[in-house]
């Protein structure tokens, strides 16, 4: 099968893990039972590059990397993101510099990832090439994965935030800033995407799409993640238009993200942090939902709000990859069901 998936950072990186454990299993973890057909599968990864940022004169991909290096096991497990058995050389050399910012931590190994990209992008690489060349080392094809990044395009996430010098002014800062060194706390009032009208679908993404037997969002944030991939020019109508079923995992558990800042990027869109708040910007172009069991009440509430919406509630927390991988599973089998054709709109918990 032809599996498209868009995903951020963290989420979209854990959730993926657990998806190949159907697609292509290792021996490593006893998994669930895969709904998918035999193989061989192509996971197709459409990776947000928003977040991406120039630091001393290097280009940073944080989204493509967090995914390149979970899925090629190099990640900081505790993290979530960078390298794991990271060191810090370069950090504090260029701080006794007092070269800025200091407030972005880059280690070592992952120093030498950007130091790369940047230098085949100054070769006059698109970044779809660069990222390919980048993920053979991490051997991302041999598990059927292609990662290809949104657009090829320079894009960057500002956030707008009140301007504390200036009555009733605003100032945009980039999505790193209020992410990292903020975390968050000023209030986000837009995010807007720079160049991204001139941005265009990278090379592979719509035909991806188009030609998908089955689509699925992971728990990626719904706005600086998700909704940033889908504001590209074109790929938000491909998904609309696209034959596969397009299936989507909740990243709000409980009425909070699970991790990250996912509330305050609803808010500023002026949405609640529920999972009827997430799948509703995505209303036009979803077919099904995984809610956790601790937002069943949103089965019935989905079934009168978006009507053709599948709705299925399971436990959603990706605490290891087994886990995960049974979380991957709902959301195949909600898909295949899908493809299938018809059943009713909302299905209740453990209904099965
Ligand atoms: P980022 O780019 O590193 O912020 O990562 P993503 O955008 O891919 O994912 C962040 C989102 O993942 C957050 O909004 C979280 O709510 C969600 N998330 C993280 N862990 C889990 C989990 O175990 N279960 C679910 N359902 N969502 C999760
Ligand atoms: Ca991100």
């Amino acid at each position: 099968m032809r599996i498209v998936t868009l995903a951020g950072g963290v989420g979209g990186a854990r959730f993926l893990r657990g998806l190949l454990e159907l697609t292509t299993p290792t021996d490593v973890h006893p998994v669930v039972r895969s709904p998918l057909p035999d193989g061989p599968h192509e996971v197709t990864v459409i990776g947000n590059t928003g977040d991406d940022i120039t630091l001393f004169g290097l280009r940073v991909c944080p989204d493509l990397d967090t995914v390149m290096y979970t899925l090629g096991g190099g990640i900081h497990e505790g993290q979530g993101w960078g390298r794991a058995d990271e060191s810090h050389v370069v950090r504090s050399e260029l701080a006794a510099y007092g070269a800025e910012p200091q407030w972005f931590g880059l280690g070592d190994k992952d120093i030498a990832t950007h130091v790369a990209r940047s230098q085949w992008l100054a070769q006059g690489a698109p970044l779809s090439q660069v990222t390919e060349r980048l993920a053979d080392r991490w051997g991302l094809p041999g598990r059927g994965v292609r990662l290809l990044p949104m657009t090829d395009t320079p894009v960057e996430t500002h956030v707008v935030v009140d301007d504390p010098g200036s009555e009733g002014g605003q100032s945009a800062i980039h999505f790193q800033e209020w992410w990292v060194r903020h975390q968050a706390a000023l209030p986000a009032r837009r995010f807007v995407v720079a160049g991204l009208d001139r941005a265009a679908p990278a090379p592979g993404v719509l035909d991806a799409i188009r030609s998908a037997d089955l689509i699925l969002l992971p728990p990626s944030n719904p706005v600086v993640s998700i909704g940033i991939i889908l504001s590209v020019p074109g790929v938000r109508d491909a998904l609309r238009g696209c034959r596969a079923p397009v299936v989507g995992v909740s990243p709000v558990v409980g009425g909070r993200p699970v991790r990250g800042h996912a509330d305050a990027c609803l808010a500023a869109l002026g949405l609640p942090t529920t999972t009827e708040a997430v799948a509703g910007l995505y209303a036009d172009f979803l077919d099904g939902w995984l809610v956790d069991e601790s937002d069943a009440a949103a089965v019935a509430t989905l079934a009168r709000t978006q009507r053709d919406l599948r709705v299925v509630a399971r436990p959603l927390l990706m605490t290891d990859v087994p886990a995960t991988a049974a979380i991957a599973a709902e959301a195949a089998r909600l898909g295949l069901e899908l493809r299938a054709g018809g059943g009713p709109a909302a299905t209740s918990v453990r209904d099965r």
